[in-house]
């Protein structure tokens, strides 16, 4: 570090019938090297083309499509019962894992080893031993999957908690927890908002209040939020206050009781619902189009808390930035395409704001994944086999575009009443700044580690856990 930025920092290259450019070559370490994360939780590429045709038309082009660079990522997971068996749908948690600390584990894993129980390094925490700048900025409680694994170690992703460190819950196992290993009263580090709470993170804004406004565990009067402020964090806890902030210390913002109201809903709340057949008929549901969903109002956006995170980790310092649109994968559950699209507009908004800066900030790499793909399939609105009384199995979305077409989406990795699962595709990462000529075009997921690290010019682990 220390050698000036070259100059000519950005270069147009024409490229066939739209316009991209690149970075020009940074002589290597020339300024503070800056890492910006960006994950569409479940934005394969399905949604991004759903979100494309509604966003700006077939003809458009979303700022995600103007990156530079592009390569495919293949998720990984381990089973938790034998590691060296692979499964081939991912959970956020692990596959936040694989990017946060290179280390391939199992489903529901946030930060350790399958079947081994043994803590990775993040990132995040080898960028803070370098005396560099962290921040994590997410619309979903940033105790959820994707952000907790970028700072926290648990053997289970619903251990959000203190209250929810021992759990049953007799109708879903599966939706029970167990970390009783972690319990501070164990030699743990307690519940994902403890350990937040205690961490070294200089900026963490999302959702999540509920889970730091109860008592931290072994205390009588101290919520976790107070531990929060001892360890010198400043609370935020509206949009206001958000804009009001001044430069300095850290801030642990958020501003919703869990996951962040999303952007948009369907006309009327509509959503994807099961194909009727009368008489041996097919009756197609009717098509909508999608509108502003009222209980947003209260919440920053996206692209504004991102922002707020660039300024609190200024302009001269190394830094590493891990930014989620989380609910593009929680609306899809849920088959709610407009709740998609609108999360994936945010999303878009938001690398718009981080391309700028980092065109003027070259020393800037920004990276944009998905972490798995969904369950969202762009699929005839008519089935070519109408005639014959065919239609979608599952559930089924007819949306109407702004130019007047209609998206047939439909909903069909399970037959619950309540949501679907993830798929196991590929899914994209997109690039712009130092070195992202040089990604390859197909990686694996533990490979964005390496590729942070190696732009932040940190070492690797030494003892990276193996299973
Ligand atoms: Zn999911």
């Amino acid at each position: 570090m220390g050698k000036t930025v070259a100059a000519g920092l950005l270069l147009s290259i024409a490229c066939h019938g739209c316009t991209t450019e690149r970075a020009a070559p940074v002589s290597s370490r020339s300024a503070a090297p800056k890492m910006i994360l960006i994950i569409g939780d479940g934005m394969d590429q399905h949604q991004i083309t759903i979100a494309r045709n509604y966003l700006v038309g077939y003809e458009g082009r979303l700022t995600l499509d103007t990156l530079p660079e592009r390569s495919s990522v293949q998720t990984q997971t381990l089973a938790e019962e034998d590691p060296r068996v692979p499964e081939y749908v991912p959970d956020s948690a692990n596959t936040a894992t694989s990017m946060a600390s290179g280390v391939v584990t199992s489903a529901g894993r946030i930060g350790t080893t399958a079947g081994t129980d043994r803590d990775t390094l993040s990132i995040m925490e080898l960028a803070a031993a370098a005396g560099f700048g962290t921040g994590i900025v997410t619309t979903s409680s940033v105790t959820d999957a994707t952000p907790a694994s970028f700072v926290a170690h648990v053997n289970q992703r619903l251990c959000e908690s203190p209250r929810a460190m021992v759990t049953s819950n007799p109708t879903n196992p599966a939706f029970a927890s167990d970390c009783s290993k972690d319990l501070k009263s164990n030699g743990g580090k307690g519940s994902i908002a403890e350990q937040i709470a205690a961490s070294s993170i200089d900026i963490v804004l999302g959702g999540g209040v509920r889970n730091f406004d109860q008592l931290a565990e072994g205390e009588t009067t101290r919520t976790v939020s107070d531990l929060a402020a001892e360890n010198g964090y400043r609370l935020v806890r509206t949009p206001a206050e958000l804009a009001a902030l001044t430069v300095g210390g850290k801030v642990l913002g958020l501003f919703a009781p869990g996951t962040m109201s999303v952007q948009w809903r369907g006309a009327g709340d509509a959503r994807a619902e099961e194909v009727a057949h009368v008489d041996g008929r097919a009756i197609y549901p009717e098509a909508f189009g999608c509108e502003p969903n009222p209980d947003f109002a209260m919440m920053p956006t996206l692209e504004s808390m991102a922002r707020a995170a660039l300024v609190q980790l200024g302009d001269g310092d190394s830094f590493v930035l891990m930014i989620e649109s989380a609910s593009i994968d929680k609306q899809s559950h849920l088959r709610r395409p407009c709740g998609q699209i609108g999360e994936l507009k945010q999303l878009d908004e938001t690398v718009k704001m981080v391309l700028d800066y980092a065109r003027a900030h070259p020393e800037t790499l920004v990276l944009v994944t998905a972490d798995h793909s969904q369950a969202a399939q762009l699929i005839p609105e008519t089935s070519v086999l109408a005639a014959l009384n065919a239609a979608s199995p599952g559930h089924f979305a007819r949306v109407r575009t702004l130019e007047g077409a209609v998206m047939g989406i439909n909903y069909a990795t399970n037959d619950s009443s309540s949501q679907e699962d993830h798929s196991g595709a590929d899914v994209p990462l997109f690039a712009y700044g130092p070195g992202a000529e040089e990604i390859p075009a197909q990686i694996r997921q533990t490979d964005i580690f390496g590729l942070m690290l190696g732009h932040l010019g940190l070492a690797p682990p030494t003892s990276a856990p193996t299973p």
